[in-house]
């Protein structure tokens, strides 16, 4: 067999194998034609965008599955697929990897509509800024990454999320009004869906009210305050802790009978199994950032119920 004879076989092999699978995987159209192209900065987004469009939108999340939003580095590649786009989901609220990026972004597609998810949800300040030992040792106020000292992880507070999902809504209706029936019925559907998680997570979670947990990066602020619970943060403002923080978190740990460190997946470090062993602990990852967000939600709360004291 020459060669050009084995690569059209193998082509026509290759053909076969994935038939069942194109066929299968084609885009439903939307009955206004072609799909919608959303663009979000994060997987959260792209689970909130896709349960309100349905079948009518191709998603593409500018922060890939376990990268880091607050150094995240966008690709030309993905810098180029922005050129479909017919709407961009910020998170809104100071995300540093928004705050670099945001601007360069909209520059690429300035025709793009911009939804801000955020628009409605009452920000919350970070843990660091009101931590009075904090301020003692370090010099606070001059050279933060985020436009002040709020806390930008809003979307883990499932009050927050309807909001989000919401603002989502409003953008799709804008961008393909001839979908606004489906819209609303999956808008609908899907907060319904967040209702029943926080209610979910007020029954596992309840006569822990007042309750602390310890947390590498401080991710779960909002979702602290809606259901009662401290968050303490081992990363002060992005950095390591110092010994002498360390050593404060590791008395406070013991002072309030925590048992578990919380550390975003993949990001466990040194420092938090330092203070795991010494309070006799153990440390338990959680994500932030996943996808399937309701179903993530319940792992979290379970992962929670059980580290709480
Ligand atoms: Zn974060």
């Amino acid at each position: 067999m020459n060669r050009r004879k084995l690569v059209s076989v193998v082509f026509i092999l290759i053909c076969i194998a994935f038939a069942g699978g194109c066929v299968d995987e084609q885009e439903v159209s939307s009955p206004s034609g072609e799909d919608l192209v959303v663009v979000v900065s994060i997987l959260p987004e792209a689970e909130f965008v896709e349960q309100v469009a349905g079948d009518h939108v191709d998603v593409t999340v500018m922060v890939p599955p376990g990268a880091d939003p607050h150094s995240y580095e966008v690709t030309t590649g993905q810098l180029k697929e922005l050129n479909d786009a017919d709407m961009y989901v910020k998170v809104g609220s100071g995300l540093s990897f928004e705050t670099v990026w945001m601007d360069r972004l909209i520059a690429v597609n300035p025709d793009m509509l911009v939804v801000d998810a955020s628009e409605g949800i009452q920000l919350r300040a970070m843990e660091s800024h009101s931590h009075d030992a904090y301020e003692e040792d370090h010099e606070v106020g001059n050279d933060h990454e985020n436009t002040g000292s709020w806390d930008p992880h809003i979307w883990t507070s499932p009050q927050n999320a309807k909001i989000m999902v919401e603002n989502i809504y409003e953008g799709l209706v804008e961008v393909d009004p001839g979908n606004a029936e489906t819209y609303t019925h999956n808008r609908d559907a899907y907060i319904a869906e967040l209702d029943a998680a926080d209610a979910n997570i007020r029954e596992v979670l309840a006569g822990h009210e007042g309750s602390s947990f310890i947390v590498y990066h401080p991710a779960w602020g909002y979702f602290a305050d809606e259901y009662g619970l401290e968050q303490i943060s081992v990363e002060i403002e992005g950095k390591e802790p110092s010994v002498k923080d360390m050593q404060r978190l590791i008395d406070t740990a013991k002072e309030k009978g925590i048992k578990v460190i919380f550390v975003q997946l993949g990001f466990s470090t040194t420092s938090t199994q330092a203070i795991a062993d010494e309070i006799g602990g153990e440390v338990v990852e959680v994500d932030p950032l996943a996808k399937d967000y309701i179903a993530n939600l319940a792992n979290v709360t379970a992962a929670f119920e059980k580290g709480l004291a």
